[in-house]
């Protein structure tokens, strides 16, 4: 009872009529469409990702969707990731932390209520997988500063996990002020540590197995659908793997070609069972997911995971988006970013029974549970600016709208089973009674099901 109610006293100061700063970040958005490489651009002369590739598969062959994957998305010299910032309008493709402040709001609220209802830890880590530019982590981390007051004595410390040094910066930059030190060895595990302009310590690591061990809230907003996939294709012989070749035809242009023999990918990936004709998997979201699953069972805990997937159904999802528009996955490699479905039925099977896990649900489900409505309403009465109010509007549709983000953004978490269920109460001494008596009911998880506001 007690952290209910301090979950309300939270949601009241959350939606208090004293919002903070309306600072709305909110561009138009290229709506994703889905699309598979058609139509290749030329690529660009002297395209040196596409001549290291080139020249990979010269020398072993034709390489995995995966293989190609990951280094046109982090090879550490020429990776688009490593190389850009290309979240925003002037960028490559925009997220719901950018779109609207309301978002990380939830998200932080949503933290503290899993903070709350796994008995309040005293040390209490944030890690966030991929932070972009740093917005969610920055709209969060204003909330948990708003609501001091209930994060009690908390020891609070923020972790990104980022593999970026050129995002690390700009997010640095968002969430310091610039008051950030770099290692001076390009082999520390934290390569970059500062505190927050709310006076939090923040560190910045390439692995999760470098990030210390304790109590966390593991945040991945879009990192998992970043992650390189395997592409399998069921043929009349079996499952067959779709892998990346130099085009014979035209040899400054890479094709996609189904390989005649098994490899031991399409031997090991496939479940037994499946009935898709098309399938795709991401091996290292798996892997990631069961070390976090490791984590939550060992030092308590909880991740949400939110990006746009499917629970097992999807086939061909695979896709490139540049300057907003989709692009050609083989065409001018490095200069856009890559990109496949999460598959929630994987990231489950590959947790098992170590965490309790629930969802995948709808992001308009999600943030309705969260109460975006009521946020989005507070946020109006005390906005008399009628352009500041139209793109409030314009963002909760952005982010709720079955047809625009609402649906095909999904929400799953991954939580401590203690979390959902009842302690049982020991009366203390010897003779008490045999049946121990149960505690108060957890607390709801918030999200998946009403965060509860009086
Ligand atoms: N979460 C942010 C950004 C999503 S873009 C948002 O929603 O706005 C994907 C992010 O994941 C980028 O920060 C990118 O640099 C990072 N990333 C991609 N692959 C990674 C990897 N293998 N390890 C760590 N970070 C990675």
């Amino acid at each position: 009872m007690r952290t209910v109610r301090a979950l309300q006293r939270l949601s009241r100061v959350l939606v208090c009529p004293c919002p903070p700063p309306l600072f709305v970040r909110l561009w138009s958005v290229a709506q994703r469409q889905s699309f598979s490489s058609g139509s290749a651009e030329k690529p660009l002369p002297g395209n040196l990702m596409l001549r290291h590739l080139t020249s990979k598969i010269k020398a072993t062959g034709p390489i995995s969707v995966a293989e190609y994957m990951r280094e046109v998305l982090t090879n550490p010299v020429m990776g688009y990731y490593v190389q850009n910032d290309m979240l925003g309008p002037d960028g490559d493709f925009i997220t719901s932390p950018e779109i609207s402040q309301i978002f990380g709001e939830l998200l932080g609220i949503w933290c503290l209520s899993e903070w709350i209802g796994a008995g309040k830890p005293s040390r209490f880590q944030l890690v966030e997988f991929g932070p972009g530019r740093g917005s969610l982590a920055n709209d969060i981390l204003r909330v948990f500063s708003q609501l001091r007051g209930a994060l009690g004595g908390a020891a609070v410390s923020v972790h990104l996990v980022e593999v970026s040094p050129k995002l690390s910066q700009v997010q640095a930059q968002c969430l310091t002020g610039d008051q950030s030190q770099v290692s001076a060895s390009e082999d520390e595990p934290v390569y970059r540590q500062g505190t927050s302009t709310t006076g939090l310590p923040i560190s910045w690591y390439r692995n999760l197995d470098d990030v210390p061990r304790g109590f966390s809230i593991y945040l991945a907003h879009e990192f998992f659908d970043a992650l390189p996939i395997h592409k399998f294709q069921g043929t009349e012989k079996g499952w067959r793997e779709v892998m990346v070749d130099i085009d014979p035809d035209e040899p400054g242009k890479l094709r996609l070609v189904i390989v005649p023999a098994p490899t031991l990918a399409s031997t090991q990936l496939i479940q037994a069972d499946e009935k898709r004709r098309h399938v795709e998997v991401c091996p290292e979201g798996g892997v990631i997911v069961q070390r976090l699953a490791n984590r939550i069972a060992e030092d308590g805990g909880a991740a949400l995971i939110a990006d746009y997937g499917h629970d097992g159904t999807k086939t061909d999802t695979f896709r490139g988006f540049k300057g907003h528009k989709l692009h050609d996955v083989l065409a001018s490699p490095g200069s856009a970013d890559l990109t496949a479905d999460v598959d929630y039925s994987y990231l489950r099977r590959m947790a098992g029974a170590t965490v309790a896990c629930m969802g995948p649900v709808s992001q308009k489900d999600f943030l309705k549970n969260m109460g975006i409505d009521t946020r989005l309403q507070v946020l109006l009465r005390n906005c008399a600016d009628p352009s500041t109010r139209a793109q409030l509007i314009q963002g909760y549709d952005m982010l709720t709208n079955p047809l625009k983000m609402g649906e095909r953004f999904q929400f799953f978490t991954m939580l401590n089973h203690s979390r959902l269920t009842r302690p049982e109460q020991s009366k203390g001494g010897k003779k008490m009674a045999p049946v121990p008596k149960k505690g108060p009911a957890p607390l709801p998880v918030a999200g998946f099901s009403e965060l509860g506001l009086s």
